[in-house]
């Protein structure tokens, strides 16, 4: 289902005709070889797009309006090989309306010491192009990136491919529908919001449909379809019985079996890519939706429970940032829990009562029925299994009143010190960087839910650099965070964001 456009980054090369044909033609060979090496590659998850030399005004002016109005072209890649006056790409630069990086690197890696003169020095002045080209979007507060190197670095290559995935979740959250077929849960401050102006500032969609209509697209899956996913499930997971009668647990599977393809089907046809339920409000559903939330996040949803709208949507952004991604490790919807607090083995122990994806498992994973201990429904069926070990980001996006802020947590994923055979929920546990004391003192002043969006292969530049495109504030806990400093950045973040 996670469907996205077959994106594409247009290469843009900035010059003048003050240098005449022969140089530019040399601009336009160089930009050439530039595009075909990147693509050739391998390290940009999308292709990059040459496009003629922009030395007017007028050109400028036409090829961001067609970036514009391109459906595929999830961003502009900028480079000046020459000095391209930067008065020129104003009129551009207020039209234009997708991320944009500043590629700011030059044909030649090295110095050509012995034949260097004064023409090569003309045509290759990136390093003076590059500066007037940057002064202009500070001037005029436009947000970009700006990558310095050589282009054949696989370093650099490596950070444009990690901004094209943070363009595509800046286009692709224009496109964000998320359905909530619960409100928020009851007096819970943290997963309210305004949805109008995450509408207006995110471009997210954010809809309410009576439980019960979701119910019917449940009930009308037929009975061939449910016992066709539930042998799925039975090859795909291992059985935990522990005591239930084989019928009565095949039977509770079912259920969610038939949860997974009415609400998938009820998501498709309404073009939805997030949803949301709420334990306390399930109308005539059997079950709390566990196992079929997992395996709809598996397959790319986005998810919140308890009405959690905004941790949907980044959840759905953030597998969309990674689609595709070599070696990916996982997205999922995340809940802190509970401590470890021993000393040397600190860390936060994550769960939620059902819904973590499958995608961040390590290890078997089983199918388990137990009962909540919150609401009066049937004992869901629901996956259980460990998380990966290793470096990772939890998010939470929040809304202050007057603005969101997207608090952004360096984590470290490890397996816990022995086994929990009694805990009938897949888990992840992290230690928060710098360390869980300082980690979660941060968290705790920042505001930060006790839900997160957590990625694997997500960085906190990348997540960064997407709250910057929104123009929201972002605060990083990382390794460099020490409390004195945080608590006098959102002291000065309440001025820098005021509106
Ligand atoms: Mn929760």
């Amino acid at each position: 289902m996670l469907k996205r456009k077959n994106y594409k980054f247009w290469f843009c090369t900035g010059s003048q005709d003050l240098y005449g044909e022969e140089c530019l033609a040399n601009v336009a060979e160089h930009s050439k070889i530039i595009v075909e090496k990147l693509n050739a590659s391998g390290v940009l998850p999308y292709e990059v797009i040459w496009k003629p030399t922009l030395i007017t005004n007028e050109l400028i002016r036409k090829t961001f309006n067609e970036a514009n109005m391109d459906e595929e072209c999830a961003g502009v890649i900028t480079w000046m090989h020459t000095f391209s006056p930067a008065k020129s790409w104003i009129l551009g630069l207020q039209e234009y309306r997708k991320p944009l990086l500043h590629l700011h690197t030059q044909f030649n890696q090295e110095i050509p010491y012995e034949t260097i003169d004064m023409d090569f020095m003309n045509e290759n002045q990136s390093a003076h192009g590059g500066r007037e080209f940057g002064h202009i979007f500070t001037r005029m507060g436009i947000e970009r990136k700006v990558v310095v190197g050589h282009w054949s670095d696989e370093a650099v290559q490596k950070k444009i491919g990690s901004w094209m995935r943070t363009a595509v979740g800046v286009i692709e959250s224009s496109h964000v529908r998320v359905m909530r077929i619960a409100d928020n849960m009851r007096n819970v401050a943290v997963t309210e919001g305004d949805k109008v102006e995450a509408q207006i500032r995110f471009g997210w969609e954010i809809d309410a449909y009576p439980v019960n209509e979701i119910v019917e697209a449940v009930d009308s899956v037929s009975s061939q379809d449910v016992d066709a996913l539930v042998e799925e499930y039975y090859d795909t997971y291992d059985i935990l019985l522990e005591g239930r009668d084989a019928k009565e647990f095949r039977q509770h599977v079912a259920e969610q079996a038939q949860i997974e393809l009415g609400f998938e089907r009820f998501l498709d046809e309404k073009n939805y890519h997030a949803i949301v339920t709420h334990f306390g409000d399930l109308g005539k559903l059997k079950q709390l939706p566990g196992l079929a939330i997992q395996r709809l996040m598996q397959k790319g949803y986005g998810f919140g429970a308890e009405g959690d709208w905004k941790t949907a949507a980044m959840v759905r952004i953030m597998k969309i940032m990674t689609e595709g991604m070599e070696g990916a490790k996982g997205t999922s919807f995340m809940e802190d829990y509970t401590y470890n607090l021993v000393p040397g083995k600190e860390g936060i122990l994550q769960a939620h009562m059902l819904e973590v994806c499958p995608s961040i498992s390590e290890g078997p994973i089983g199918i388990k029925v137990n009962p909540l201990s919150m609401g009066n429904k049937k004992d869901p069926a629901r996956l259980v299994f460990t998380s990966k070990t290793g470096p990772a980001v939890a998010v939470s996006l929040i809304d202050l009143g007057d603005r969101f802020r997207l608090i952004i947590n360096d984590v470290n994923c490890k397996k816990t010190e022995k086994a929990m055979p009694k805990l009938p929920v897949a888990t992840a546990f992290w230690t928060p960087e710098p360390n869980l004391s300082i980690g979660a003192e941060a968290w705790i002043l920042c505001g930060g839910a006790h839900h997160t969006a957590f990625s694997y292969d997500i960085t906190s530049e990348q997540m960064g650099d997407w709250a910057a495109a929104m123009g929201i504030e972002a605060v990083y806990i990382d390794k460099d965070t020490t409390i004195r400093n945080l608590k006098n950045e959102l002291r000065w973040n309440e001025v820098a964001f005021r509106k």
